[in-house]
This record gives C-alpha cells, sequence and structure tokens, in this order.
C-alpha cells in the first residue's frame, strides 16, 4: 500500500483543498482495504465501493482506491453519511465502514492532518461485515443491453429502461425528467 502521505497529495491534488472530510475520507478507504487484504487498490479491478454522501470524502475514497463512476465501481448512495460499503468482488467479502459515536465534530478552526493524528483507525471507524447482493446489471463490465426509449428515442443502457403499457421508456419519460425543457 502506497504511504498515506502520497494518498493525502493525491487527494489534495484532485479535490482542491485538505480538509477535514479529505484525512477522513483517505483513513477510511485505506483501513478497509487493508482490513479486505487489497494490498494495492490501484491496480485491483475487483473492489467496488458504495459511498453513501456526495462531499469531500467521496473524492478521497475514489482517490486513496482509485474505484471511478465511470468505471462502475464507485456507487453513490445518497444517504448524506460519511460511510461506505466495500465490496471484493473475488471474494465476495463486504465491510461498512462508518466513523464510531465518540469521534467529535472537528471544527473548521483545527488542522486536519493534525486533528485526527492522535486517532487510530479502529478509534476512528466501526467496521461491519455486510451481506451485498450486486445486481448483475450494476456490475463493472460491458452493458448487457442497449435499448432505445419509444418516446424520445435515445438509448438506454443497463437495463434502466421501464416497460408501461407495453411501452419500453427511458426512466425521465416513464416518471418525469428531473429536468424541463
Ligand atoms: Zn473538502
Ligand atoms: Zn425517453
Amino acid at each position: 500500500m502506497r504511504p498515506l502521505e502520497e494518498d493525502l497529495q493525491a487527494a489534495r491534488a484532485f479535490h482542491g483543498h485538505l480538509c477535514h472530510g479529505m484525512v477522513m475520507g483517505v483513513r477510511m478507504a485505506r483501513y478497509a482495504c487493508r482490513e479486505l487484504g487489497i494490498d494495492d487498490p490501484h491496480s485491483y479491478r475487483d473492489l467496488v465501493v458504495y459511498v453513501e454522501m456526495d462531499r469531500c470524502a467521496t473524492d478521497a475514497v475514489s482517490v486513496a482506491t482509485g474505484v471511478t463512476l465511470g468505471r462502475r465501481r464507485l456507487k453513490w448512495v445518497d444517504y448524506g453519511k460519511l460511510a461506505a460499503t466495500f465490496v471484493d468482488l473475488a471474494t465476495g467479502r463486504a465491510i461498512r465502514l462508518a466513523p464510531c459515536p465518540e469521534v467529535p465534530h472537528a471544527g473548521n478552526d483545527t488542522d486536519p492532518l493534525e486533528f485526527w493524528n492522535d486517532w487510530a483507525d479502529e478509534e476512528l471507524f466501526s467496521v461491519t461485515p455486510v451481506t451485498m447482493v450486486i445486481p448483475e446489471e450494476d456490475r463493472p463490465g460491458r452493458p448487457i443491453r442497449t435499448v432505445i426509449c419509444a418516446r424520445c428515442g435515445e438509448q438506454v443502457q443497463d437495463a434502466r429502461e421501464v416497460v408501461a403499457n407495453g411501452e419500453t421508456l427511458c426512466r425521465g419519460c416513464a416518471h418525469g425528467a428531473y429536468y424541463q425543457v
């Protein structure tokens, strides 16, 4: 595993600053990889991570592990929590990490690097073995199918289509889109 300092530098370069969320995210990701026995996550192809927020720590997890949204190995679950589940597809093992209840809220006037220095990984995060069933259409690899939406004519990949009244539609056309034209 590359040194912590290297991960922190890479996180700062990617995210633009080194805040508490970044330090926590890097520490969480490294701890999870160690627990799963993944020595070099950057060259390991079977790690999938479900992050529970879209904030600083998410970038940190991505940088420290090499998982990205575009490779389908970073999944975002919108819980608004600094927590993540790390799944090893090769072994089927999955663990969820979250800050321990006694971990304090760090103020903005504290130095992120110094503040967490005295905390061991075991004191910072709980590690819970969990069961994860990742549907085939959510896994890395080639799309299992591509269909055309009967209303907008756009392609829909990865079994995200909706069949309603015999029509095959994209989610936007079926349920209303997140944008208005
Ligand atoms: Zn930040
Ligand atoms: Zn459509």
